[in-house]
């Protein structure tokens, strides 16, 4: 059972069990993917029927940052805690470097992806990652391709929402992936282009106020989190 936040399910997982179910995603036969909905998304999926249902339709649901938690608890229907995808991806991580499965990496401008290839390889011995591709690509077959060549069992898919998730799920049954996880900027973030928040803003929950004082420019894309908040705040006086 998902819990309904603003009309997207979210699976209700703490991070390790959000991992573990990640892992046995991998595992199973057939094709999956995961999302990692924030604020941004739920507005967009307000107005986007086909973004709402490729969120819904995903196999796991991640809450992303602490407007999601924020507008749970406002619901009155809490969740465990939030996922932070990177989190998720660093755990999933972990967990293919030690039982062999191949990682590609799509998205993000040219040469990112490899350079993330290359950290990642650094802090995770023995992890395959088996091709990369920047995300500004006009021809979606010869990517297909090129995933279905690469044996890849998990795919990061970073094109920025919600471009990532109609990606995901129109595209991904044809690469012979197990797992793909629409996860924004965190390829930036892993070649070292884009700083992550340090540790404390990230145990505070204040990622968001970090990046927003390292990037202005993302003030209006921000400004959309007091809004999801007004919304839980009307549906559940609303008794939604
Ligand atoms: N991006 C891409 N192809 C596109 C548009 C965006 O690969 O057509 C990449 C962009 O370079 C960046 C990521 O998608 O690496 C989106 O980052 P954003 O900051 O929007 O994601 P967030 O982490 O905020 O969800």
């Amino acid at each position: 059972m998902r819990t309904d936040i603003l009309g997207v399910g979210f699976d209700d997982l703490t991070l390790e069990e959000a991992a573990a179910a990640g892992a046995r995603l991998v595992e199973e036969p057939g094709f999956h993917y995961a999302v990692t909905p924030n604020p941004e998304f739920l507005l967009a999926a307000k107005s986007n029927p086909e973004f709402r249902q490729a969120l819904l339709d995903a196999h796991l649901v991640l809450a992303d940052g602490v407007g999601v938690a924020y507008a749970a608890k406002i619901l009155g229907r809490p969740l465990k805690g939030r996922v932070p995808g990177i989190d998720f991806a660093q755990r999933l991580l972990s967990w293919m470097s030690h039982n062999g499965k191949r990682l590609f990496l799509l998205g993000a401008k040219p040469g990112v992806a490899e350079l993330a290839a290359a950290n990642l390889r650094d802090s995770h011995p023995g992890l395959l990652i088996c091709g990369t591709h920047d995300g500004y690509f006009q021809e979606d077959g010869p990517v297909v391709e090129e995933i279905r060549a690469s044996g890849a069992d998990v795919v990061f898919v970073c094109l920025g929402a919600p471009k990532q998730e109609f990606w995901m799920a129109q595209h991904g049954p044809d690469t012979g992936a197990h797992l793909m996880v629409g996860l924004g900027g965190s390829l930036d973030v892993f070649a070292g282009v884009v700083e992550r928040a340090p540790a404390g803003f990230q145990r505070l929950g204040l990622e968001w106020l970090y990046r927003l004082i390292k990037q202005p420019s993302r003030i209006g894309r921000m400004a959309k989190l007091p809004l999801v908040l007004w919304d839980a705040a009307v549906a559940r006086m609303g008794g939604k």
